[in-house]
């Protein structure tokens, strides 16, 4: 059973608390609905959520959407004027995206129509809730996107669909809307189960860092992020040389997606690679998509991790580094707040001179690396993981299913 799986890693009592959540939810049907069912964060999720939820008695099922080319290009515009880029969408994509919501409503509506919950992930499916006229159920808009600063008059055109909702849900209380229903936070998880995360042996770890030419018997700082200015890689690389004068044998792994399909991508790769010259300690690596188990190890292989953002969503690298009981040195901003705890599950800094400083402070005292660590570790099974999210989804479906009751029995 996939549960006892997680009782090992998220303890006993957490799987007992979710079978408690989800006794009066047994037999329910619940949908969610995205775009895509592999590739992206909201994919990876439902992977782990919708098998979990069946097997706790629900009867949770996944409907993904579909459109052509056009209906994209429109949909990934919405997110990036979401996320605070300002750029108008022409009226021919927006009424493309309204058909093809339109037709995918005509086709899921013996689905969607009698289920008990309906969630719906994120702007591209989100005219269903209008367009599927008479329902049954409650329906949750679930945003996963960085929406605490949009591009005013793309929200406001799917502000309407997204009102038609019962209730709304965000990562983070900063990306919260002025909505007509409940809004509820949940913050993102990782999966302690998947490549990316699962223990890996020794000789793995080793194998890696000889791949990639890095000596494991010095000190290690990582980096894993996509070649975004955001993530600030030229930053790093100041604040591995200003350290580097006190811890000689240091090493930089500067880890990222290959940027083909990113022209900006490719341009922050090659400022990143100049910025490291020909310093044979600096590793910058373009990875392929799928290197979930290299990322592993290169995290692991890491003494600190650092994720110097200048902006950020959440960060699911620092909570991936956090659970494999790292001290993280994070940008005093977003989601890296609620995770690096400063002085107990990290730093947080704010300039190449602070990160500096940190990481010199903990390559200097290996004990401090290790209680931070665990520290990071506990802090991540207690918040980040995929059951504390299913926990807060199944709160949140009690409470919608039995109203403004005062008392709810869980059995
Ligand atoms: N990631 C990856 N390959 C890369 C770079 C990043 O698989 O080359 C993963 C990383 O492990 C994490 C996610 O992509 O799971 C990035 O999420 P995060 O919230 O840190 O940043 P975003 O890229 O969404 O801004």
């Amino acid at each position: 059973m996939l549960l006892d799986d997680y009782a090992q890693v998220a303890g006993e009592d957490a799987i007992e608390h979710l079978r408690q959540l989800a006794r009066p939810l047994v037999g329910k049907r619940f949908v969610h609905v995205n775009s895509t069912r592999i590739g992206g964060g909201v994919a990876e999720i439902l992977r782990k959520l919708i098998p979990l939820a069946r097997e706790l008695g629900i009867d949770a099922q996944w409907e993904v959407i579909t459109g052509d080319a056009e209906f994209y290009e429109c949909t990934k515009a919405m997110h990036n004027a979401l996320q605070g880029t300002p750029l108008r969408i022409a009226d021919r994509l927006l009424r493309v995206y309204e058909e093809t919501n339109r037709t995918n409503a005509e086709q899921l509506r013996d689905v969607l129509a009698p289920a008990d919950m309906v969630f719906i992930h994120d702007p591209q499916p989100a005219p269903l809730a209008e367009y599927i006229g008479k329902r049954s159920g409650h329906w949750v808009w679930r945003c996963h996107i960085d929406a605490s600063h949009p591009h005013r008059p793309v929200w406001k055109y799917l502000r309407r669909y997204v009102a038609a909702h019962d209730a709304s849900v965000f990562s983070l209380a900063s990306f919260a809307q002025a909505l007509p229903h409940p809004e509820y936070i949940i913050p993102p998880s990782i999966d302690p189960l998947s490549d990316k995360n699962i223990a890996l042996s020794e000789s793995s770890i080793r194998e890696t860092a000889k791949r990639f030419g890095i000596d494991p018997a010095r000190p290690v700082v990582a980096q894993v992020s996509r070649f975004d200015r955001f993530k600030d890689p030229v930053g790093v690389i100041a604040a591995y040389r200003l350290a580097k004068d006190y811890v000689p044998h240091l090493q930089l792994v500067l880890a990222g997606g290959s940027a083909t399909d990113d022209p900006e991508g490719e341009v922050v790769l090659a400022e990143t690679r100049a910025a490291a010259g020909d310093d044979a300690d600096i590793h910058v690596l373009a990875l392929a998509p799928d290197a979930h188990r290299t990322i592993n190890a290169l995290q692991r292989l890491a003494d600190v991790v650092i994720q110097k953002s200048t902006r950020e969503g959440f960060g699911l690298t620092v909570t991936e580094a956090m659970w494999k009981g790292k001290p993280v040195i994070g940008g005093d901003v977003g989601g890296i707040r609620l995770q690096v705890i400063d002085h107990h599950t990290g730093f947080r800094v704010s300039s190449p001179e602070g990160t500096s400083l940190r990481l010199r402070y903990l390559l200097h005292q290996p004990r401090k690396i290790q209680t931070m660590g665990w520290k990071a570790r506990e802090f991540v099974r207690e918040n980040f993981l995929v059951t504390r999210q299913l926990r807060e989804y199944l709160t949140l479906c009690v409470g919608m299913l039995h109203g403004a009751a005062e008392r709810i029995e869980l059995g």
